[in-house]
């Protein structure tokens, strides 16, 4: 199904369960696909089953939602459609990236397949988006990250930044106001889990960290790096 004859608010359905699963293993369920969408249950419950028929999605009753084939293809086209947008904002409009996120969830619906596909050639494919994202290709395919969380590194491991969830535009702008961007050299230096800081240095400071920034920070380790890149 190309992009044109699914609606609006199926597009976002779509997009919206594909980068859910993005980061985790743990099932989707109404409930959870509702906190995400800010939508009561039982609307998204009416959504799922319309998608459900349309062939894009299945759902267990009472259980978790998955894309078919067809509706993770379209699913990935939104998500390459918003992350070049978000890409080309900050390239070349001077958007900072806890700008671009509203901006790109407007402009994702109106741009057409061909204006897409000119972005990315005027970007030079980009493989990753301003908040470190992978961008997938024409065909459907994306880079895989093997980044993990900072919050789950140990004292020791240093690595850099590969990954800033963008889900809370605030807490974009304290990671970039305390210098932390995409490859920032970061060392963990300790954990105060009962606390919940990590204590971490990078650009030659020390920086406590509160849990919810290290959450949402992902970092690519030494080790990470030196493995064969996956395709
Ligand atoms: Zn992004």
């Amino acid at each position: 199904m190309v992009h044109s004859e699914l609606s609006t608010a199926s597009q976002d359905y779509l997009k919206v369960i594909w980068t859910a699963q993005e980061w985790t293993d743990e099932p989707l369920t109404v409930s959870a696909l509702s906190m995400h969408m800010g939508f009561s249950p039982s609307s998204v419950s009416e959504a799922v089953k319309k998608l459900t028929g349309q062939g894009l999605l299945t759902h267990a009753r009472y259980g978790s939602i998955a894309l078919t084939e067809a509706g993770e293809l379209a699913a990935v086209g939104m998500v390459r459609r918003h992350r070049l947008i978000e890409t080309f904002l900050v390239e070349y409009l001077g958007y900072r990236w806890d700008e671009v996120h509203d901006e790109a969830e407007h402009l994702e619906h109106a741009v057409s397949d061909k204006m897409v596909d000119a972005l990315a050639a005027r970007l030079g494919h980009p493989v990753r988006d301003p908040h470190g994202d992978p961008i997938p290709a024409r065909d459907g395919s994306y880079p895989a990250l093997d980044a993990k969380r900072l919050s789950r590194c140990e004292p020791g491991t240093r690595g850099q930044v590969a990954r800033v969830s963008d889900n809370e535009p605030d807490l974009l702008r304290y990671i970039a106001g305390l210098g932390l961007h995409l490859d920032t050299m970061v060392s963990v230096v300790q954990r105060q889990p009962y606390a919940g800081t990590i204590t971490i240095e990078a650009g030659g400071r020390t920086l406590d960290l509160g849990l919810p920034a290290a959450e949402a920070i992902w970092i690519l380790t030494a080790a990470d790096t030196a493995a064969p890149p996956a395709l």
